[in-house]
């Protein structure tokens, strides 16, 4: 019973993957559904493509049957018959010249194939019944034009059908059949011949279209393989920043057709880098393949998150219902990082920032559509991790406002509208000036003060640093030459500088353009500079300490594992972050923290200044337990170059400040 029935469940799928085109069935090549589906699209595509010549041939040729046949006895039936045929052929060559302007689909279906394959067989059922019904009574005229339009319809058929076989056969056997029973009827010697040339020509017309369909699926198939991979990115094996494109220009141009509205998901992943470069670039590439595979499992069937570029993602969701279908989507790609991720035996911590764009209201181009998505995750970064934002027009705003910022800030140098302020370092043992960091200033000449939090990322991003960097070294060097021998000063890095061997040079010219010793120099960077992005930073950083340049770790403790960037270089002092400082006297785990590194640096001979000092309480704690130099409010607040000297001149900034 069960084998009776696995073998008609067999025999029906034969019979179905037959009908729908599907080679394999005649010993072609094998495919999956996917693969089918598109093959079956190429095939159609092309059928298409002759269809109007198709059935312009169609209706001539049974207007040419209907004059041939004028003087005959089967004259009116002849008529009707051209007339339905002439119809037909012009009825479906209009539909299928109207179907070939919608987009080429990516896919057909066996259903669509299913109805080839039977239109097929009527048109050829309808030309299968010219040489039974027509050709007994016609004149020789007559019969010498159904011959030939009969076997040009079987070339010709053979010929549109060339890459699907099941149609070239449904087509092609009804007017076999027709000419079979003709021929059958009638003894006469030359039909014999006829048959027999009649076979012939069909077994070649057939072998040609098998041998033809085979070679145009391999075709396919291989084209298709070459397409996927240039799709598809090779860590995440979603598709990549190509069919993202292809994507939303299709949802674009379904958009103009239809007016169906769709939304771009655009995804960042909070502190990636820090993971790839903490844990090594393998480790961060397996971080990646896990978040692929659970954004990919947020989503609808027929979605595909795309990764397009190295922690960006973004998913085109199309036929959207309501907005709020996008934001659903949105807080499960968020909650899908909700687990940490196990990489190498560790548990990784992950989040996503999400900014969501509606089209068309957010914009009807690929160009605006991918700025305002990139306003909106821009927005959603900066309220922190895990969050989503839909774009507002005052993105738009800020986006345009980054630009001209970034505009005018290329020429802030040359308009002279960068100037360095300084802010000093109290020895808490000997209550003078040790030194002062140089922080940059912007006169902007409409929009007033801008802070460096503002400018010094734009800088950052469009490479600007560089120059801006040398300006503030040169800056700095020229004005510590006007300071005492024993005071230093301090100058905030980027991690980008290190990106240009140049700064190595950059800081020795200064250095004796200033005729000042290296050791009064002393350089603060993050420890994000240290990460092995930027290896040449740890280089460049030693060549300086061979110098004489002394180095200090700045906002100590918000980054990733500060401590173990202590063992990479010989720090000269480390700057304890101030958001530990402002907390340390209500929250007993920060002052925890603050004694900590205290001592961690008095055991590794490393100096150690408190950063953001505002009150007496403070500075007394910090005292107590040790700190070696207080900076901050309290002290005094950042001063201009030219008030430097008065600063110094006190020595001890104010009074109270003493034990
Ligand atoms: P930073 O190096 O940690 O500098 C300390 C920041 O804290 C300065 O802000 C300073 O004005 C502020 N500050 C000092 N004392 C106090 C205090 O008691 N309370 C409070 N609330 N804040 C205090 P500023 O000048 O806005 O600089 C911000 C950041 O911009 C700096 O952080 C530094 O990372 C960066 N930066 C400044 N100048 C430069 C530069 O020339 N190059 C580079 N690459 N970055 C710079
Ligand atoms: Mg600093
Ligand atoms: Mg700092």
């Amino acid at each position: 019973m069960l084998l009776g029935y696995r073998m008609r469940t067999r025999t029906t799928n034969y019979v179905a993957r037959l009908f729908a085109g599907d080679l394999s069935t005649f010993g072609g090549p094998a495919t999956d559904e996917a693969m089918a589906g598109h093959i079956r699209a190429e095939q159609m595509s092309l059928v298409l493509g002759y269809s109007v010549g198709i059935m312009l041939g169609n209706a001539c040729n049974a207007i040419v049957l209907a004059i041939a046949l004028w003087q005959s006895p089967d004259r009116t039936l002849a008529l009707i018959w051209a007339g339905t045929v002439a119809a037909a052929a012009i009825g479906f060559g209009l539909q299928s010249r109207a179907s070939r302007r919608i987009i080429k689909p990516q896919f057909v279906s066996r259903r669509t194939m299913h109805r080839l394959v039977r239109n097929a067989f009527i048109l050829g059922v309808a030309w299968g019944i010219v040489p039974v019904a027509f050709f007994a009574d016609a004149s020789t005229g007559g019969q010498l034009v159904i011959t030939c339009l009969c076997s040009g319809m079987l070339a010709g058929g053979a010929l549109a059908f060339a890459t699907i076989p099941i149609a070239a056969i449904a087509f092609t056997a009804p007017i076999f059949v027709g000419i079979a029973i003709c021929l059958g009827r009638n003894g006469d010697m030359a039909f014999v011949l006829i048959a027999f040339l009649v076979v012939v020509y069909g077994s070649v017309l057939l072998r040609g279209v098998f041998v033809n369909s085979f070679a145009f699926a391999r075709r396919v198939m291989r084209q298709i393989e070459a397409e996927r991979t240039v799709r598809l990115d090779p860590l995440t094996h979603l598709p990549n920043r190509v069919a993202f494109n292809e994507t939303l220009d299709a949802a674009l141009k379904r958009q103009s057709l239809s007016g169906e509205e769709f939304a771009v998901l655009l995804l960042d992943l909070d502190r990636f880098k820090e993971v790839n470069d903490r844990l090594g670039h393998p480790a961060g590439d397996e971080f990646l393949v896990q978040v692929a595979s659970r954004l990919q499992r947020c989503t609808r069937a027929a979605e595909h998150v795309a990764r397009i570029g190295g922690d960006e993602f973004a998913l085109v969701m199309a036929n959207l219902g309501r907005p709020e279908d996008a934001l659903d989507i949105a807080e499960r790609f968020v909650a899908a990082f909700a687990e940490p991720f196990p990489i190498e035996g560790r548990q990784i911590v992950g989040a996503t920032s999400v900014g969501i764009v509606l089209a068309p209201r957010d914009g009807n181009t690929p160009l605006d559509l991918m700025k305002n998505a990139d306003a909106a995750l821009y927005r959603a970064k900066k309220a922190g991790p895990g969050t989503i934002r839909f774009f507002e027009e005052a993105d738009d705003k800020v986006s345009r406002d980054r630009k001209a910022l970034q505009a005018d800030l290329a020429g802030a140098i040359a308009r002279n509208e960068l100037f360095l302020v300084f802010q000093p370092f109290l020895d808490l043992g000997t209550n003078e000036v040790t030194g002062l960091e140089a922080l940059l200033r912007w006169q902007h000449p409409t929009r007033g003060l801008v802070p460096p939090s503002e400018f010094i990322p734009i800088a950052e991003e469009t490479g600007l640093i560089h120059g801006i960097g040398e300006w503030v070294i040169r800056r700095a060097c020229a004005t510590l030459a006007e300071w005492p021998e024993e005071v230093r000063v301090a100058v905030n890095f980027s991690a980008a500088q290190f990106h240009n061997a140049g700064i190595l040079q950059t800081i020795v010219q200064a250095l004796a353009d200033a005729k000042v010793s290296p050791s009064r120099f002393e350089i603060e960077i993050t420890e994000s500079m240290l990460l092995s992005k930027y290896g040449s930073a740890a280089s460049i950083l030693k060549a300086l300490l061979q110098l004489g340049v002394t180095v200090a770790l700045d906002d100590f403790g918000t980054g990733f594992s500060s401590l173990t960037y202590l063992r990479k270089l010989p720090f000269s002092r480390i700057k304890i972050d101030q958001s530990f400082i402002r907390d340390m006297l209500a929250q007993p785990d920060c002052a925890a923290i603050v004694k900590s590194v205290i001592s961690l640096a008095r055991d590794l001979r490393i100096g150690v200044v408190a950063e953001g000092v505002e009150t007496t309480g403070q500075l007394e704690y910090l005292r107590q337990i040790g700190c070696d130099e207080v900076q901050g409010y309290l002290i005094s607040r950042p001063v201009a170059a030219d008030a430097v000297m008065a600063l110094l001149e006190t020595r001890k900034p104010r009074a109270t400040y003493a034990a």
